[in-house]
Formats: C-alpha cells, sequence, structure tokens
C-alpha cells in the first residue's frame, strides 16, 4: 500500500489510491476577473477560472519573476480535503477540499499556503512527498505556521480576505472530526487556526 504523506492540511497517513486530477492552465497575462466572494461554483471549468485568477493575484503577470517558478496547479478526485506542494512546483488541491471552501478567499488561502511552502523551500527540503516518512510533529507545526504567515502576506498582497484562514482551517477541523475522529489532524487544524489569529491580531 502506497502512503502519502500530507504536508497541508492533514496531518496523518493515509492510504493512497490512483487519483484522476485536472490540470489548471495559467495563461499570461491572466484574464480580467473579480474575486468571487460569495459560493464558488462547483463547476471545474469555473474552478480551474478562479484558481487562474488567484494565482495571478498573488504573483502578478510574470509569475516566473515573482515566484521563481511557475505552479503547476491541479485539482485532484479525492474526497478527502487536502492539498499538496510537491518539489519543484506542483500544487494539488483535492476536490474535497474545493468542496469545503466557501468563497474565493478561501480557496487562495488554501493556494497561498501551498505556495508558501514552495517559497519557502519545505518542499525541496522533503522533495519525495510520496512514501516519505514524516518529519517530526514538532518541526511539522513550524513548517505549517511558518507557510500561513507568507500565506497571510499573499492573501493581503492579492486583495484576499484573511480572516477566512480561520474559519477554513476550524471548519476542516470539524470536517475531520467527523470522518476521522482518532487522528491528530483536528488539533492541527485548530492549532493553526489560532495561530492565524495571532498572526492578524499583532499585525
Ligand atoms: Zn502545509
Amino acid at each position: 500500500m502506497r502512503v502519502r504523506r500530507l504536508l497541508s492540511f492533514a496531518i496523518l497517513l493515509l492510504p493512497c489510491t490512483a487519483l484522476t486530477e485536472q490540470k489548471i492552465t495559467l495563461s499570461s497575462p491572466p484574464p480580467a476577473h473579480q474575486v468571487n466572494s460569495t459560493n464558488l461554483s462547483s463547476s471545474s471549468s469555473t474552478i480551474g477560472r478562479e484558481l487562474e485568477f488567484i494565482v495571478h493575484a498573488f504573483g502578478g503577470d510574470d509569475l516566473q519573476a515573482y515566484f521563481g517558478f511557475v505552479p503547476e496547479i491541479v485539482i485532484t478526485d479525492d474526497a478527502l480535503p487536502n492539498a499538496f506542494a510537491k518539489a519543484p512546483n506542483r500544487i494539488e488541491v483535492s476536490e474535497g477540499l474545493v468542496q469545503v471552501t466557501q468563497s474565493a478567499h478561501e480557496l487562495a488561502f488554501v493556494v497561498a499556503h501551498e505556495l508558501a511552502h514552495h517559497m519557502l523551500e519545505h518542499s525541496v527540503a522533503y522533495p519525495a512527498f510520496a512514501d516519505a516518512p514524516l518529519p517530526q510533529p514538532t518541526a511539522m507545526m513550524t513548517w505549517e505556521h511558518a507557510a500561513d504567515g507568507v500565506a497571510l502576506k499573499l492573501l493581503q498582497g492579492g486583495g484576499f480576505d484573511p480572516y477566512t484562514a480561520p474559519e477554513l482551517l476550524d471548519r476542516l477541523a470539524n470536517h475531520y472530526q467527523r470522518i476521522l475522529p482518532a487522528s491528530a489532524t483536528p488539533r492541527h487544524l485548530r492549532a493553526r487556526a489560532a495561530h492565524v489569529l495571532s498572526v492578524l491580531a499583532n499585525r
């Protein structure tokens, strides 16, 4: 059984089956768009456009110049809410996580957090995300908090509401508590939500 290391929203080990995926095309310059602050449509083409807009809202027209890489973003056909940053430039967001998000602001936080893992070179330190042993939990949470800190700056710079981030993290914690009550994931997600709130309160 293949075991995948989950760096971002889920901090647990999970059996992983082969998944289909939708790759998001990032055009340059990006299309004109407004932040969708209400409900996200569940149609994959709409989500794709939202993701494209979000990445360009963070990085401008020249993603390579801003990030040092052009993100490759895919939505995986996985019902469990999760997202990954995989070296060198790949971001995977599960369909399950898209379903839990309630606005483009929240989806933007998901993308910002994974971009932050790349920007902080966490994905370089642990390039073999699949089949890799988990780092120490303390180090993991240090990375998660650091990525959330960078994500909040990306959200602010991109015109998104950072206060939706702790709301999403708490909702995800509740979701995980329902479906995986024995896992440590809800506690980790709530610790992240508290950390994000403290960063927002002290800036
Ligand atoms: Zn993370």
